[in-house]
């Protein structure tokens, strides 16, 4: 890279210099999970064009019109926002709107800029019309989210040089470009920063159906031999999630080649998903303690997030972004103003007495008031 920078300058610091190593800083800025699934990458588990990317056709369908209109224009797309759960397809649908569009993307995280610098340096080695991909943008640091705002509007820099009152402040051209950031949580995001974002989109979950085909899709990248049924009993503990089928695809397959002759049929994958201790709708044993602790230990609930996790002995981050959509889609688990409830449903899957109706002499939807736990919620 050409050091465009006197790397003596302050808010610049962190960026090696000309001759420094830039492969090593440049590697930190990139996530590790997401180095970890390059090698997936590789043998093309992630879809590349947008006809392979199955589900979030709404999605789809807009951002088709978005990307043609974009290309004929000869312009970058306006920033993108995508949200929603980890693992439904968001680093994937941003590499295939860069290839659709024909350009590079550079894929970074909120937490891997720490400093100005780093993603000064990011913005500037861009080529016209390039993307620019941050996973979990809620999480860059408020100095950094500053300077984002003027490279999203006027595709510019602007930077301050020298120390006391020497310094000033110069403002640099940028190459026109898209910013892609991906979220688990929109909310979180700072009003200023989600303005400039002229689409948003937020991705669902995907139905067994679809989860199916993707599925399919993947052992026939793998060289996997399963039948519609295996696919299906995969697709359908999956959570919603095409991560998770891929990861299950890959346990499955190995009980085939041990247990089996080799073919992913229903039995085998409900033996699979049996030791890995999956159960038919998919929960682990995270989202059952979840729920055993509000029904046991709670009463049902309602109980505030803090507190569960801290009974569960997770962090509630993790509960709320990984676990709880899911109990929330399947009609597990309500989010109240006062805190979760597991429903009827849950007591049912769980094989628990449903006791909601002797002590409260009505439905889960009644609320206690005088129950004096902590109001504790996100
Ligand atoms: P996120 O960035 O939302 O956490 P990823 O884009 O990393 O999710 O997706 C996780 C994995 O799921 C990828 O390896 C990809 O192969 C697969 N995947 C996600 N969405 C789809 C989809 N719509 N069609 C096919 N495969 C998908």
């Amino acid at each position: 890279m050409k050091n465009l920078f006197d790397p003596s300058v302050d808010s610049l610091d962190g960026i090696p210099a000309e001759g420094g190593d830039y492969a090593a800083w440049e590697d930190r800025l990139v996530d590790e999970e997401k180095k970890e699934e390059d090698s997936e990458l590789e043998i093309g588990l992630r879809p590349r064009h947008l006809a392979d990317y199955i589900g979030q056709e709404k999605i789809k369908e807009n951002l088709s019109i978005y990307i043609d209109a974009a290309r004929k224009r000869g312009e970058p797309l306006d920033h993108v926002l995508l949200y929603g759960p980890p693992g439904l397809g968001k680093t994937t649908l941003s590499g295939i709107i860069a290839n659709e569009l024909g350009v590079n993307i550079r894929v970074t995280s909120g937490p891997a800029i720490e400093k100005q610098g780093d993603l000064a340096a990011l913005l500037t080695n861009l080529s016209e019309n390039d993307v620019l991909f941050i996973d979990e943008i809620h999480r860059l640091p408020r100095p950094v989210e500053e300077i984002l705002y003027p490279a999203m509007e006027d595709y510019s820099l602007d930077i301050i040089i020298g120390k006391g009152p020497a310094a000033r402040s110069i403002r640099l051209p940028l190459a026109k470009f898209t910013l892609i950031g991906a979220t688990t949580r929109a909310g979180q995001l700072t009003t200023p920063l989600r303005d400039r974002f002229g689409v948003l989109f937020k991705l669902e979950l995907y139905t067994t159906e679809e989860l199916t085909t993707i599925v399919l899709r993947s052992a026939r990248i793998l060289g996997v031999e399963i039948d519609e049924d295996g696919a299906r009993e995969i697709a359908s503990r999956s959570r919603g999630t095409p991560r998770i089928a891929n990861r299950f695809l890959k346990r499955v397959r190995d009980f085939a080649q041990i247990k089996g002759d080799g073919v992913v049929t229903r039995e085998i994958a409900r033996y699979a998903l049996g030791a890995l201790e999956v159960d038919e709708l998919g929960l682990d044993n995270v989202d059952r303690r979840m729920l055993e602790t509000i029904i046991r230990a709670y009463d049902g609930g309602p109980v505030g997030l803090e507190t569960l996790a801290a009974t569960v002995g997770e962090e509630s981050i993790t509960l709320e972004d990984v676990y709880e959509p899911y109990l929330m889609q399947i009609g597990f688990l309500n989010r109240t103003p006062r805190g979760r409830v597991a429903t009827r449903l849950a007591y049912e899957h769980l094989n628990l007495p449903y006791r909601t109706e002797v002590k409260y002499g009505g439905t889960d939807r009644q609320m206690r008031l005088f129950d004096g736990l902590p109001e504790d919620q996100n």
